[in-house]
């Protein structure tokens, strides 16, 4: 957990450290009124190698993407255009939709000629779950599958978080109505790519040890420390294990690397544990740019099980992506200055894990995924 207990020397050993240098920050106050925590923005005076990526090396899959609704040319044409300045091949729609909502952006797609480019995830509506409800839910993802979605997703951090079911209680994620759902996702051979909780730090008091103590003053909707009204992170997290474990013909993907990018020794015992499971990398390359030699290993042990995402449909933020994977730079800007007050260094991923993460594995585990403008195709 995030505040490990100290060994018992640990305390002597820090005052002592703490006596012999009197000139350290914790003892020594300034003599003028420091800035806020928000007004101080140090300029780096570091001048290192910079090299840029603006288009990723290899055509990638976003498989979690959430570009405006693709039912208009209009959209459709301003999502390509960003997406083949980047280098991104597919988009998955991971956007809630379900019904006519969904069959009305897969046929705009296919007239405007861009099948290849898009591929769909259909959504779940989970709430008011009661009896004969999983059964409700599975067949609305039958059709949709037959109509051309070829995943789950994605499940919002909701499910887990605060959707009730219909007498009023928490849905847990390993609520067994929901279980033919996951065996129809198995038997349908679509993965499931779903999003719980959120960065543990956000489960935690808000105090001034807090990591993300910033982004949850500037956010009040990113604060779930009341347990009177929220599980903890523990909790979300092992309800989630269950339902996978209960579901082992099922694929499945964590987004946002279960929020274990933190920890990634965590994220690999997961993947030990379920070889059906894989990660999004979504939103926590803050995580990774800051343990660059770490996290390369960990990349490399579990090449097969890492799929490069997105989340929000800002293209001139994936190039830090693609910077972070492709290049050995050093000590450079994140795109958010609250998330994380430190800076990134790239991970210099060798040309074989950056195929796999990019598009390889998305490949394998999503059916029909258009192979047109991959290499080898
Ligand atoms: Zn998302």
């Amino acid at each position: 957990m995030r505040r490990p207990t100290l060994p018992i020397a640990a305390p002597i050993m820090l005052s002592m450290a703490l006596i012999a240098c009197p000139s350290s920050a914790q003892t020594r106050q300034p003599s003028i009124p420091p800035p806020s925590i928000v007004a101080y923005r140090p300029h780096s005076t570091l001048v290192v190698p910079e090299h840029p990526v603006p288009r990723a090396k290899f055509p990638a899959v976003d498989f979690h993407g959430h570009p405006p609704d693709l039912s208009t040319p209009e959209n459709i044409e301003r999502v390509v255009a960003a997406m083949d300045e980047l280098n991104l091949q597919v988009m998955v729609q991971a956007r809630p939709s379900s019904g006519d909502r969904l069959t009305r952006q897969i046929d705009a797609v296919r007239a405007a000629g861009y099948a290849d480019r898009f591929v769909f995830f259909a959504s779940l509506d989970l709430r008011n779950v009661g009896p004969g409800s999983g059964a409700r839910i599975a067949k609305q993802l039958e059709e949709d599958v037959a109509a051309g979605a070829v995943g789950i997703g994605e499940i919002m951090k909701g499910f887990g978080l605060s959707i009730q079911k219909a007498d009023g209680t928490r849905l847990h994620l390993d609520d067994p109505e929901l279980d033919v759902v996951w065996e129809t996702a198995g038997r349908l051979g679509v993965p499931v790519f779903v999003h719980t909780a959120d960065p543990a730090e956000f489960f935690e008091p808000m105090d001034y040890e807090n990591e993300r103590w910033l982004e949850m003053a500037l956010f009040e909707s990113r604060r779930y420390f009341d347990r009177s009204r929220f599980p903890s992170f523990e909790e979300l997290m092992a309800e989630r294990d269950r339902m996978i474990a209960k579901h082992p013909n099922t694929t499945w993907v964590v987004a946002h690397m279960s929020w274990y990018a933190n920890d990634l020794g965590k994220l690999g015992q997961l993947f030990d544990r379920y070889p059906n499971v894989l990660g999004e990398l979504g939103a926590v390359l803050y995580d990774l740019g800051r343990q660059p030699r770490f996290a390369r290993q960990f990349f490399i042990e579990y090449q097969d099980r890492i799929l490069f995402g997105k989340d929000s449909f800002a293209p001139d933020e994936y190039p830090y992506y693609w910077r972070v994977f492709e290049t050995a730079d050093e000590y450079f800007d994140y795109y958010r200055d609250y998330h994380a007050f430190w800076k990134l260094y790239g991970l210099d991923l060798p040309d074989e894990v950056l195929k796999k993460v990019y598009y390889a594995n998305a490949a394998r585990i999503v059916p029909h995924m258009p192979t047109t403008g991959f290499p080898g195709s």
